[in-house]
């Protein structure tokens, strides 16, 4: 069996500020080390003072979005390229609150991965059903419906992005998927990663919705959960970090 360290994201969403940022590094620079990779996703302004902050640890950065083209007219846009410069390791793309409130195409969020890839940046691809989605017994179809997309247009390089499961009816909801119910998703994610690249088995897929210290520990010990992509409780040093220890 393959085994996977987890992965533990921080999805800070549009909040902090320099003071808010600077206690925040501060609690996760103290914490030491955790059972789990970590990481934060911060806002674009903050990339630097993350990557100062966090340079000599362990605790890996990254972005919330970027944009699927190279370069060129796009105001307001951020290349993957410009991510790569601040050290981004990571950039989460196809949050649902971006499908949602800037309706991202499931093809504009497989663009977007392929853009991050090719800067040498791992996307955290997001994919969730809705709550009216879900109690018309469509979830399954949603899912691989937007994981299909990042498929076939990652080609030979799906097996290095990480996949974020994430029900749009638990994110900020304090509504966690049960772990049945999160590992029956993760279960059908990795089936379709299967059939695309031998390398699925060590890919990530992550759980987000709702995450807490209180819950981490029974999601995370499903089989094919292999960590979490963390809203709410990742602005609070203390929680994201037991988070992060709650990874077996
Ligand atoms: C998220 O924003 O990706 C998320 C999972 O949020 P929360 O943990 O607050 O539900």
């Amino acid at each position: 069996m393959t085994t996977r360290r987890k992965l533990v994201v921080g999805n800070w969403k549009m909040h902090g500020s320099h003071k808010a940022n600077a206690e925040l590094f501060e609690g996760l620079l103290d914490a030491g080390p955790s059972n789990a990779d970590m990481a934060v996703c911060v806002p674009f302004p903050f990339l630097s003072e993350a990557a100062v902050a966090l340079a000599a640890s362990a605790i890996r950065w990254g972005a919330q979005d970027c944009s699927a083209h190279e370069q060129g007219a796009y105001t307001g846009e951020v290349s993957a390229a410009m991510l790569h410069e601040f050290g981004c390791r990571y950039v989460i793309v196809g949050h649902s609150e971006r499908r949602a409130y800037h309706a991202e195409s499931d093809q504009l969020v497989a663009d977007k991965a392929k853009a991050a890839l090719g800067k040498g940046i791992t996307p955290i691809v997001c994919v969730g059903e809705t709550l009216a989605q879900r109690e018309a017994n469509e979830t399954e179809a949603v899912v691989k419906r937007q994981l299909s997309a990042v498929i076939h247009t990652l080609g030979h390089c799906v097996g290095e992005m990480v996949v974020a499961y994430e029900p749009v009816w638990a994110i900020g909801t304090g509504k966690t998927a049960s772990p049945e119910q999160a590992q029956a998703v993760h279960a059908l994610l990795r089936a379709q990663l299967q059939a695309a690249t031998p390398q699925a088995g060590a890919m990530k897929i992550l759980y987000g919705g709702s995450v807490k210290p209180d819950n981490a520990a029974t999601l995370f010990a499903q089989p094919d959960i292999d960590g979490g992509l963390i809203g709410g409780a990742s602005l609070k040093a203390a929680d994201f970090i037991a988070i992060g220890r709650a990874a077996p």
